[in-house]
Formats: C-alpha cells, structure tokens, sequence
C-alpha cells in the first residue's frame, strides 16, 4: 500500500505545485498585460511632494464619446484632511480615483498635486505618491507575511509589525496556527472581504505615500469587520490626504468634507451635519440608508 501511496502522494504535490505556479503567472499577466496607454509626456519632471494637497479643476471625462462621465468637476482636498466622495452607483466615483492614478487622459480641465498638473509630471513619481486600497484585493498564493510586505520586499520586521497592527490584523494573524507564515490564496487559508481589505490596508501603509485612496467596498461585510476596517481606516488616514470612496454613509460621517457627485458634477459639499441640515440629496439618501439598515 504504501509502494503505491508515496509515488501518488508525490503526484499531488507536483499537481498543485504547477497549478500554484500557473495562478501565480495568471496574476502576474493580469497585471502586465493592462495597456500601458499612458506614458510620461515629453520633458516631464519627477512630482515635488511638499504636503500632498489635490484639486480637480473643471475636470472633463468620458470613457465613450456619446457618454460623459464627469462634467466640469472641480473640488479642493486640503493637505492632510479627508474627503469622501459618494453618490449613486455610476456616478464616476471610482472614476476619479483612476484619473488621479492616471489610468486614462482627462479630455479637458487639470488635476493637481501640489499645484504641479498630474499629466506633467513622471508617472512613476506620480504612483509613488498614492497608495490605493481597491475594492477587491488580489492575494497571492503565498504567505500572508509576504502578501502584506508585496511591493516593499525591503520593508523591515518592524515596519511589518507596524503596518499589522494598525490595520488591525494582529489578532487574525495570532488566530491562526502558523501565524503570519500562514499561505493564504488557492492553497491555504480562505480569507475574508473584509481580511482582504485590512491586507490592502497594511500594504497601504508600508507604501508610505502621502496620498490614500480608499474605495469601499460595495458587498456589505460582517460588523465586526466593518469595525475593523473603519478603526484602521481612521488611524492612517489620520497620517495621509485621503480620498474615501464611499458607498455606506455611516462609515464617513467623521470626514473634513463629504462631496456628492450627480451627472458628473458635485452637487453638494460639507459636513455631515451640515450636508444633514441642507435637507438635498445628501440627506435623502442618508434616509434611505436608515431605513435599509433598520430593516435588515
Ligand atoms: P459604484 O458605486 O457602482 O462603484 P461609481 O460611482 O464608482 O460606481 P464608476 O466606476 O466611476 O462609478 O463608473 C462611472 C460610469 O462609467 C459607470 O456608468 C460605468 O459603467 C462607466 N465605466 C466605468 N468604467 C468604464 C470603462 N472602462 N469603459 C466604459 N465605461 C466605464
């Protein structure tokens, strides 16, 4: 019996070996292949990070000529402050996180950074300086230790540990039997939306860029993750100029400015409180988010 189980055992292990190599190479074209469209314009010059503050300026955007997504958008995010951006879904809010990215030309207008116009400065430099928590997290077939350190391999232990603790990851980490050297992915370990979005956090954080966008994610999670996430999202955006994308209201009622977008503009702007007081679309769906969450 055991002539025939080791030659098997030995089969399995190569048949998920070459299918963990073949979902590593799938992630690594997935992320290769996109169209480098955008590249650095002639003469540009690396960005000059001074404080990290951003402003739209009469921002013209569509994806289709026949469908335009943004209008004549222009909005202020002061150094070091937190804007959520919310609206309907379709209304562009993803959108803007891409074009300050610059995953696509705007049509007309400028977005700043420091008052330098993003499309004059080196992409590189522009990428460096905005760290992205997406909806949706790629994980890779390997350990959860090395999906957070995944695009700083230098960061040190204690940056890690850092990085861990303040996307509240410790005690899932510590819950787990080979802790941080746990594989995660195909593999191993299944793991949350919301474990994923802390993940995203933690890389976030090691990227050490100024600038952090978040984009929330639209499947509702559990409360206790929801808390998790909202408690680390507060600590780093507490360091960063943050852009929150934001699809549930309770989670951004602490932000500096909360600016609704309608037909590619901004509607309304402000406090929560005062976006309450204005009695305008802000507040209506405020209502309707109330009532949903009373009936479910
Ligand atoms: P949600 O709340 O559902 O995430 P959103 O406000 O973030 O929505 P966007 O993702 O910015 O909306 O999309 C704005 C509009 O642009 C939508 O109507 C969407 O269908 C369209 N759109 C998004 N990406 C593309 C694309 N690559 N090509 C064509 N249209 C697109």
């Amino acid at each position: 019996m055991i002539q025939l189980f080791l030659p098997l055992n030995f089969l399995g292990f190569v048949y998920r070996e070459i299918r963990r190599a073949l979902t590593d190479l799938e992630n690594m074209l997935g992320l290769l292949t996109r169209k480098p469209s955008i590249n650095d314009g002639p003469g540009a010059e690396p960005l000059t990070l001074t404080q990290g503050a951003i402003r739209f300026e009469n921002v013209k955007f569509h994806y289709d000529s026949d469908r335009p997504i943004l209008n004549e958008l222009s909005f202020n995010v002061p150094a070091g402050s937190k804007v959520a951006v919310v609206g309907a879904s379709g209304a562009g809010k993803s959108t803007l996180a891409r074009l300050l990215y610059r995953f696509y030309e705007l049509n007309s207008g400028a977005i700043y950074i420091d008052e330098q116009p993003i499309h004059k400065v080196t992409l590189a430099s522009l990428r460096q300086a905005i760290a992205i928590v997406p909806q949706d997290t790629v994980l890779f077939n390997t350990t959860i230790v090395e999906n957070i350190a995944y695009g700083r391999p230098d960061a040190s232990a204690d940056e890690i540990n850092k990085a861990i603790d303040m996307a509240h990851l410790r005690a899932f980490i510590n819950s787990l039997d080979k802790g941080d050297q746990t594989l995660v992915g195909e593999r191993g370990l299944k793991v949350s939306g919301g474990e994923k979005q802390r993940i995203a956090i933690a890389r976030a954080i090691l990227k050490k860029s100024p600038i952090l966008i978040f984009d929330e994610a639209t499947s509702a999670l559990d409360s206790h993750s929801e808390q998790a996430i909202l408690s680390a999202m507060r600590e780093v955006a507490s360091e960063h100029t943050s852009i929150v994308i934001a699809h549930r209201l309770s989670t951004i009622t602490d932000a500096d400015t909360i600016i609704v977008l309608k037909a590619g503009q901004v509607i309304e702007q402000g406090k929560h409180d005062d976006l309450l007081a204005l009695q305008g679309e802000y507040a209506r769906m405020w209502e309707l988010q109330q009532k949903q969450s009373d009936n479910a």
